[in-house]
């Protein structure tokens, strides 16, 4: 049983996770920097502990306040949402030894799959396919060079530790080996303060497709079908979508027999991703995230599952309420990442929000954690909201994200939403005509 859980984290994903709990009955604790004092999430949570300052690393991202906000607040769980300490071993370790449970999984798993080499290693022997590339890390340029001959440019240069896109170089040939193996170290210290790196091969027009996982505590393991997540800006998803249009229903179940397999071979516990680039039919394991994806809502509305609420079900010790054949998919699904940022040169804009309208109707469901005359604070990430759009068929989700588009007002700040109308326009989105370096093709050609 879990009777109060303590969200450690902000905006959107806070609100979502107390939602669930509101509806499970269970009490919530939100926390906050004194920059979020007048944030959604800790109006709408039972109660509320401050952590520190605004800067994530004295807040959000602070263990021993977090730890002491659940003694205080007496918290038996702790939802992470995802970013800030989602995937942080040290964190699920920390609440282990404190008898608090964490919503997610073991550290070692999270450790496992936080390094980029060794979660490739193990997924390769537990049977999924993976991208070819140096087995393991690669020490100098001598033996860099040797291997992208081996496999043939061009390849790119990966941090062990990577995350967000950050630590990735590209050699289209030799002549850029040295610099890109360089600056992918260099990279890599920088921001993950570990210059570990290894080599894959780059695949020039694959997609995203992603298998959304979940495992309970007594072997009992299901996929939820993928998500299609293939237009990207700076490796970063955009707009995701489900089911993708590229898969049929016999490959969705090859792919999901996979998963399944090496995850219950894993002895998982919670929820997961496991993403790849897929490529001319075949599919390249790239990494697997350990939490709750930010596009996790496209699945739900196709599922009709709540995800969170499985993710405390499981925390709870309680079995899966469903099993594989059980899961259905019902029509389509997409999700526009709407971000305080301008429509074209993606430069952050913080600021108050002075109208606020969001879209809705039938189909249409925002998560989001702002209001009329809420200031977005510089120091966090710029998401305003996810539009989240559910039809039957890909055509009327469109036509129904046009609409909803179009009823959206917010006022005050710049957002990404014209972006998205006009990608609606285009006939290489209408038809879902993409990979996963189409978006950026696309914004260059529209700079021009
Ligand atoms: P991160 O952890 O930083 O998100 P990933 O390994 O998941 O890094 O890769 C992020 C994105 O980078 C992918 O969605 C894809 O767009 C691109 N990418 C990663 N590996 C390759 C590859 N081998 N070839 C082409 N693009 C890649």
């Amino acid at each position: 049983m879990i009777s109060k859980v303590l969200i450690a984290n902000r905006g959107e994903i806070a609100l979502r996770v107390i939602r669930a709990c509101q509806e499970m009955g269970i009490a919530t604790v939100a926390v906050h920097s004194t920059a979020d004092e007048k944030a959604m999430h800790v109006r709408l949570a039972d109660e509320s502990v401050c952590l520190g300052p605004a800067a994530a690393a004295q807040s959000y991202l602070c263990i021993p306040a977090i730890i002491a906000a659940c003694e205080i607040t007496g918290a038996d769980a702790v939802h992470p949402g995802y970013g800030f300490l989602s995937e942080n071993p040290k964190f699920a370790d920390v609440l282990d030894a404190h008898a608090i449970s964490f919503i997610g999984p073991s550290g070692d798993h999270i450790r496992l799959m936080g390094d980029k080499i060794a979660a490739k290693e193990k997924v390769k022997s537990l049977g999924i396919p993976v991208v070819p590339g140096s087995d393991g890390a690669v020490g100098d340029i001598s033996q860099a060079t040797k291997i992208a001959d081996k496999i043939g440019y061009p390849v790119l240069v990966k941090a062990a530790a990577g995350g967000g896109g950050r630590g990735m170089k590209l050699a289209y040939q030799k002549a850029d080996m040295e610099e890109a193996f360089a600056t992918a170290k260099q990279e890599a210290k920088t921001a993950f303060g570990d210059e570990v790196v290894y080599i894959e091969k780059y695949l020039a027009k694959p997609r995203h497709i992603e298998i959304q996982i979940i495992a309970d505590t007594h072997g009992n393991v299901a996929h939820l079908g993928e998500r299609d997540c293939s237009l990207q800006r700076r490796h970063q998803k955009i707009f995701e979508e489900a089911p993708s249009t590229v898969l049929d229903k016999k490959a969705r179940e090859k792919i999901g027999r996979v998963v399944v397999q090496a995850i219950k071979k894993l002895g998982y516990r919670g929820v997961g991703t496991i993403e790849f680039l897929y490529e001319n039919g075949e599919f390249y394991f790239i990494e697997m995230n350990t939490r709750l994806q930010v596009e996790h809502p496209v699945t739900e509305m196709i599922t009709g599952l709540d995800i969170v609420r499985e993710q405390i079900h499981i925390a709870a010790g309680e079995t899966l309420s469903f099993s594989q054949k059980n899961v259905t998919f019902n029509g389509h699904a997409v999700e526009c990442r709407i971000n305080a940022e301008h429509p074209q040169s993606f430069a952050p804009s913080p600021g108050t929000i002075s109208q606020y309208h969001p879209p809705g109707g039938l189909g249409v469901r925002m998560d989001s954690a702002v209001y009329g005359g809420y200031t977005i604070p510089p120091h966090y990430d710029s998401l305003i909201g996810k539009l989240i759009i559910h039809g039957q068929d890909r055509a009327e989700c469109l036509m129904r994200l046009k609409r909803a588009l179009a009823e959206f007002v917010i006022d005050g700040v710049n957002t990404t939403i014209p972006l998205f109308e006009q990608l609606l326009q285009e006939e290489d989105f209408r038809n879902a005509q993409y990979d996963i370096h189409w978006l950026e093709q696309y914004l260059e050609q529209n700079a021009q």
